[in-house]
């Protein structure tokens, strides 16, 4: 790895590399100009010429990627046709720990690695607005083997020890220099720049606040932990453990002692809009709030949390996936909850999955990571096997509460009243409950009304126009609306195709209908329904668990937000509508994803005293996901779907990448994905499936065409996928998108 140090300039150069955060193959060659000629290092943020406009990107240099992840080399250009940097910015550089990130990161996806870049500075650009966001102070005497200049003597004269930190500005001013005196005098060693500002809002969060008592596996398993961040290398370790086993209660154990050290930790959770327990959690543990890392966190917010990152001050990070991209002092501990969710799988822009690029950056930083889960992901269960992650077990719930019962309904012999969702089973089921004053939950991932819309006279079906996909009733809303795309359209009176009045049919459930179902059902429960379209936002989330725990609802009916990890002590019994829904479609990882949705589900219930139970609704009971559900046995489930996956070379055992062709003209995206089939490459452990078009044909009006590269799991796919590409060309009107390691197949 070559590691540049930050106070070392580079020595005297004429020409460096500035990676833009814009979709260029590479960094692009600058001349340095005089005055930056002794002091410019890697990392520092700079403007540039480019074309007409002035861009600012960091000025970067070749890092060591693996073999098989390194691009090509751009090619050399001239130096006399270089422009020169225009200016260097008073912001502090990115670090080689992150600047070797985000190549790797591009490397791996294929992604342009400005757009890499993109998403690291997205915040840290914005700190140029505000004049002040850093100042020099003194830290020492010069050396002897400084040549005591009398330019450097007036820095030195003008910021004396002790003396309030002031911008590069009032000090070359004031000393009447330019700024590379200033800056040499920092690489000696005799000034230092920091972040001013307001003071941190991040308190300090205590690691011997509010220690919990650990006995048995628990103890184990923190002790085991407080271990490897001792260590300060590099380890992953899986954390196993049913809900409510005490997972995050020994995970926190981590960033204790990570606290403890004085270092940083990074802690990823999969839907952190959602999270008002856990950072209350976090609140009881360690006496404050963390600094919290995500899309709708406003802009000064995300200003503050930046610096306070970058300079040392904020010691837990807990974001989404986004989080993995920010400037660390020192980072000492990665922690991602809920391993297994596909959300950590980003699919726009960069597309990437946190969990993984997340031990990454553990690796790089030299620092442990630990991988949490009731249902680990096969592919970390492999890691575990093959010894490349260890692994802590976690086997029962914490103060002796019992896993709930799991049993299924059989929708063949106990099917609900025509036109109705609910068995007789499910029904008499919740009204026992909720005469014993316990809470319900019937759980069913769809929102709106019903999935069709249907014409009872010619059998017209309501699509959406942009996609393939039929529009969804939302009936409180009075519309149709695509779950694809934005589009949204009046429901009509009459059938569009044959004309017919009120000859529209809505078929099948969504949670609006089961709501409607309930409420016949259940006449006096109290009935809050959580989904992401009725209850968006943290603040809305919160108020709602909040009614949840004091026992103002007796009926919860939500879409997958109830299942995220939240503690409803009074909660004991969870109904699943439709257990089989997630089963169907091409997906090769349904059944794996359906059992980890629907255990996740069932921990919501019984988490305290009073025993819970779970009723799955089935039309197939005997498939394996069922049977697991019932049985409690997931690593027999997840040993049989890993005989499934080994003879095909599917993930973990083989490599996927997935390419998408997409246009607004169908013939043209044809011909793209035609020609990439044409060239698909071959050969011993190297396959391609496809092209084929996308189960979303069309999506936002674009034709889309899917070919899948698949090879053994010691053949890399980027070199191979980076020689298909470079050979094909297409027309501007079709776009490729690359996805390394797919989970998403639409
Ligand atoms: P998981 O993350 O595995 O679902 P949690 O860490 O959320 O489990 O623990 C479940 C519940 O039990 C939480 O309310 C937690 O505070 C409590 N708990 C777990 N372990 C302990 C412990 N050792 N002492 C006190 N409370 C605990
Ligand atoms: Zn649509």
């Amino acid at each position: 790895m070559v590691q540049s140090s930050l106070l070392e300039p580079l020595p005297s150069r004429k020409r460096v590399s500035v990676l833009l955060p814009l979709p260029f193959p590479c960094a692009l060659d600058y001349a340095v100009p005089q005055s930056l000629a002794d002091s410019l290092a890697p990392g520092d943020v700079v403007v540039v010429p480019l074309g007409g406009r002035r861009e600012t990107g960091v000025v970067w240099e070749q890092t060591v990627l693996p073999v098989d992840l390194a691009p090509p080399p751009p090619p050399e250009i001239a130096a006399s046709r270089l422009r020169p940097i225009k200016e260097r910015l008073d912001l502090p550089p990115l670090s080689a720990e992150l600047r070797q990130f985000i190549d790797w990161v591009a490397a791996y996806t294929l992604a342009p690695p400005g757009m890499v870049l993109a998403m690291a500075l997205r915040s840290h650009l914005r700190g140029e607005q505000t004049a002040a966001a850093v100042g020099w102070v003194r830290i020492g005497e010069p050396p002897e083997s400084l040549r005591m200049t009398p330019a450097r003597r007036a820095v030195l004269d003008a910021l004396p020890q002790g003396a309030a930190p002031v911008t590069m500005a009032e000090l070359t001013e004031k000393a009447g220099v330019g700024v590379s005196v200033v800056r040499g005098l920092a690489d000696a060693g005799v000034l230092k720049s920091m972040l001013m500002g307001p003071v941190s809002p991040f308190a300090e969060p205590d690691p011997f606040h509010n220690p919990p008592v650990l006995e048995g596996d628990q103890a184990t398993a923190a002790t085991e932990l407080r271990a490897r961040v001792d260590e300060r290398a590099f380890s992953a370790t899986l954390l196993e453990g049913v809900t409510g086993s005490g997972k995050t209660e020994i995970y926190l154990e981590a960033v204790a002692e990570c606290l403890a050290q004085g270092r940083q930790a990074l802690v990823l959770l999969p839907e952190i809009a959602l999270s008002a327990q856990w950072m209350d959690r976090f609140a009881r543990r360690f006496g404050v709030r963390p600094a919290v890392w995500h899309s709708e966190i406003g802009q000064k917010a995300r200003r503050l949390t930046w610096a306070a990152c970058e300079d040392g001050s904020a010691k837990v990070i807990v974001g989404a996936r986004s989080a993995l991209f920010m400037s660390f002092r020192d980072l000492g501990l990665v922690i991602v909850d809920e391993e297994h969710e596909a959300v950590f799988k980003q699919e726009e822009g960069v597309t990437y999955n946190a969990r993984d690029m997340a031990v990454v950056r553990a690796r790089l930083a030299k620092a442990p990571i630990v991988l949490a889960s009731a249902t680990p992901s096969l592919e970390t269960l492999n890691n575990v096997e093959t010894g490349r992650y260890r692994h802590l077990v976690l086997t029962a719930r914490h103060g002796g509460a019992a896993m709930p019962e799991t049993h299924l309904i059989d929708m063949r012999e106990n099917p609900p009243p025509r036109g109705l969702f609910l068995s007789p089973v499910l029904v008499e089921a919740v009204k026992t409950r909720l005469g014993r004053g316990e809470q319900a939950m019937l759980f069913l991932n769809r929102r709106g009304y019903a999935p069709l819309t249907l014409c009872r006279t010619c059998g017209h079906r309501m699509e959406c126009p942009h996609c393939t996909s039929w529009l969804v009733e939302h009936r409180k809303k009075h519309v149709l609306a695509c779950h694809y795309c934005e589009h949204t359209e009046p429901v009509p009176h009459a059938c569009p195709t044959c004309g017919a009045e009120d000859s529209l049919t809505a078929i099948g459930p969504g949670i609006e209908r089961i709501t409607e179902e309930a409420r016949s059902e259940f006449p006096d429960a109290r009935i809050m329904v959580m989904a992401s379209d009725t209850i968006s936002g943290p603040a809305a989330t919160a108020e709602a668990v909040g009614k949840i725990s004091r026992r103002e609802v007796d009926l919860i009916i939500g879409t997958q937000i109830v299942a995220k990890g939240w503690h409803f002590p009074h909660l004991t019994l969870v109904g699943v509508v439709d257990a089989d829904l997630g089963l169907g479609g091409a997906d090769l990882r349904a059944g794996e994803r359906t059992m980890q949705l629907l255990h996740q589900v069932a921990g919501r219930a019984g988490r305290a005293e009073a025993p819970g139970e779970v009723l799955l609704q089935s039309f197939t009971p005997e498939h394996p996901v069922m049977q697991a559900l019932v049985s409690g046995d997931f690593a027999a489930f997840m040993a049989e779907e890993a005989d499934q996956r080994k003879p095909g070379f599917w993930p973990p055992f083989g490599r996927l990448a997935a390419l998408i062709v997409s246009s607004e003209n169908a013939d043209a995206a044809d011909n793209a994905a035609r020609q990439l089939g044409v060239s698909a490459p071959h050969g011993n452990g190297i396959e391609v499936l496809g092209p084929v078009p996308a189960p979303i044909a069309v999506l936002r009006g674009r034709h889309r065409r899917r070919l899948l590269l698949r090879t053994h799991r010691n053949i890399a796919v980027q070199p191979i996928l980076r020689r298909w590409l470079g050979q094909v060309t297409f027309t501007s009107t079709v776009r490729v998108d690359v996805d390394v390691d797919p989970i998403s197949f639409m």
